[in-house]
């Protein structure tokens, strides 16, 4: 899978699968059956772009190739890329709030920044405002009884 000259490195490659298998639980909390993966879907600039995609290969291309520079970039990369997914190829809007039935958004890098998190990024309810929900990953440690 690793393209020799790519700027995306094996580890990179490595953070963004652990990434995968973060928000694969998520997407099994929501009810979701569908197996997320990685596809590279050619280059972005001088990078290598892989998208999620689903496991016949299909994946939504809407936004930059996925970011494995770091564990909580890989993690919201693919949790974000996962939504948008989930959204344009099964017309779901994911995950929802099981409190508010409200769509939760990861924070960009720059709002986290403001934000007392733990080690990775979070799903964030508009309703609950700028309290966090749940780690990305984390939606069943959260809320264990889906609504
Ligand atoms: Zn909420």
């Amino acid at each position: 899978m690793l393209i020799v000259g790519g700027i995306v490195h094996e580890d990179d490659l490595n953070r963004l699968k652990e990434a995968v298998r973060l928000v694969q639980s998520d997407l099994g909390w929501s009810g979701i059956p569908e197996q997320i993966g990685l596809e590279l879907a050619g280059r972005d600039g001088d990078v290598d772009a892989y998208h999620v995609a689903l496991s016949d290969g299909q994946f939504w291309a809407g936004a930059a190739g996925l970011d494995g520079s770091s564990k909580r970039a890989a993690a919201r990369s693919v949790a974000i890329g996962a939504q948008d997914l989930v959204a344009e190829l099964l017309g779901i809007a994911w995950p929802v709030c099981p409190e508010h039935r409200r769509v939760l958004t990861v924070p960009s890098e720059a709002e986290a920044a403001e934000e007392p998190l733990g080690d990775g990024p979070v799903w964030r309810c508009p309703v609950h405002g700028h309290d966090w929900v749940a780690a990305v990953g984390h939606l069943s440690d959260a809320f264990p009884f889906r609504a």
